[in-house]
């Protein structure tokens, strides 16, 4: 096994170098425009490997890039030249049903945290794609069907275990460093590599049901218009969207988690909205919700994509939204926000947005490195459209905007207090591979 640096003999690990056979494997994440190339890729075993890489990287004075589930579409996880800590080995999921808890080590997907709670009725919030790494997905936030009932993931987090740049092992939870707990909840990769979260599960049973129409987006102005304020005082079981897509209908509808029957009259106001195209109405698992969009949203494409909170939605931009249609590529989408997770006092964690009302998101995937400018561009002027009506952005939606973006994703106040934390427990910025907050 090559070594990287000293490494110590404990180290239960692998370690790859550019001529290892699954090296190549190992530096793919799930934007296939990512083509970056690490010096070291090491694969931890467990929470000692972590701190024996990240000193190891610090005393090589190598980049560190920590790789969760991949999904960052910058592809933050992969340092080109430096040392990738790959957790794709420390995926396991302990669910203890009788407390409602769930212990999830720093490299486990979604789909891991669902499959080992389901079978008890508990979820918690978490991301839409079952691939999705928790890792970055909790840090950032986490957004999910259960948002509107039980706030984000970061919002059921008890507790944290994390390595630090200096490679020691801490804890962080309401009791014990709450500094590091408060920033651990939106603040992202800055402080350390999490190698334990600690969440709270919830009893949500195993049912849900999409119920989705498809108008005509020329004469969707009233539907959406009537469909979007539905959505704030709407039961916080049903997380209401809309979606657009380049020569595409206009989709209207709701995602709703708990008993099916219990969504019928939420169904018909859908129904009531005008004459559809078509129209979906299905009860589907908990457990295939939550993977519905795997397929769609595979490792490997070349990907795209812009974002904005947006609060208020005039009808100037609901047209602008209803003009993606006639784009030549890019899908578009307004989730709603709000319910529990509008509940929590913007200063308790480090996710600012609280009171955004929607998500709205565009991307573009495709095959052909060729046509990267031309899906990027289109991207980008959709999103132009409708960014005078922006609040800030979802950090884990966030490309790679430099120091600007970053304050939006953040706000003044929260990105304040989040650098003198930075200052505190990463004063040499040693993970700057991610949405990052200098020190101060
Ligand atoms: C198809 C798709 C669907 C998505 N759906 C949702 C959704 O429903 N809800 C939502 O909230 N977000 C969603 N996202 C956004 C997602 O939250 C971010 O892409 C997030 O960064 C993914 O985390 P990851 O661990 O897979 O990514 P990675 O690329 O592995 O990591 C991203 C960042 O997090 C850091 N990081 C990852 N794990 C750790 C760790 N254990 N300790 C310290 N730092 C770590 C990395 O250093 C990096 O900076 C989606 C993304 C994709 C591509």
């Amino acid at each position: 096994m090559p070594m990287a640096g000293p490494l110590p003999a404990s180290f239960e690990g692998d370690v790859l170098v550019p001529d290892s056979p699954d090296y190549d494997t190992a530096r793919a994440v799930w934007n296939g425009a990512v083509d970056r190339r690490p010096k070291y890729v090491v694969r931890c075993a467990g929470t000692d490997d972590v701190r024996a890489a990240v000193r190891v990287a610090r005393e090589l004075g190598l980049p560190i890039g920590v790789r969760g589930g991949g999904h960052s579409a910058a592809g933050w996880a992969v340092p080109d030249g430096g040392l990738m800590i790959d957790l794709s080995r420390m995926r396991g999921v302990a669910v203890d049903a009788g407390a409602r808890t769930a212990q999830v080590q720093g490299g486990a997907l979604l789909g891991s945290l669902d499959a080992a709670s389901q079978p008890y009725g508990l979820a918690t919030t978490a991301g839409i794609v079952s691939h999705t790494g928790i890792g970055g997905l909790a840090l950032g936030g986490g957004v999910g069907w259960l948002g509107r009932q039980y706030g984000l993931t970061c919002d059921n987090a008890l507790g944290y275990e994390v390595v630090t740049a200096d490679g020691e092992l801490v804890r962080a939870s309401a009791d014990e460093n709450p500094d590091l707990f408060w920033g651990l909840r939106g603040g992202g990769g800055n402080f350390g590599v999490v190698t334990r979260f600690d969440l709270t599960l919830h009893v949500v049973g195993t049912q849900a049901l999409v119920a989705e129409v498809d108008l005509d987006p020329a004469r969707g102005l009233d539907a959406l218009r009537t469909w979007l304020a539905r959505s704030d005082d709407a039961p916080r079981r049903a997380t209401l969207f809309a979606e657009v897509s380049a020569g595409g209908p206009l989709t209207l509808g709701f995602v709703w988690v708990g008993p099916p029957d219990d969504a019928a009259p939420l169904v018909a106001e859908l129904d009531d909205l005008g004459t559809a195209q078509a129209r979906r109405v299905r009860p589907i698992s908990y457990l295939d919700l939550q993977r519905q969009s795997d397929v769609g949203a595979a490792h490997g494409w070349r990907r795209y994509a812009k974002s904005h909170y947006v609060q208020e939605l005039p009808d100037a931009a609901l047209e602008a939204f209803l003009a993606h249609a006639g784009a030549d590529v890019g899908a578009a989408s307004l989730v709603a926000y709000g319910g529990a997770i509008a509940d929590v006092d913007p200063g308790t964690t480090a996710f600012a947005h609280r009171n955004t009302r929607f998500e709205y998101d565009v991307g573009a995937k495709w095959e052909d490195p060729a046509d990267d400018e031309r899906h990027a561009a289109t991207c980008r002027r959709l999103a132009a459209t409708i960014a005078p009506w922006s609040v800030g952005v979802y950090v884990n939606a966030l490309g790679v905007e430099g120091a600007a973006g970053v304050h939006r994703a953040y706000g003044d106040a929260t990105y304040a207090r989040l650098q003198e934390l930075k200052t505190a427990w990463d004063p040499d910025n040693a993970f700057r591979l991610n949405q990052n907050i200098p020190p101060a």
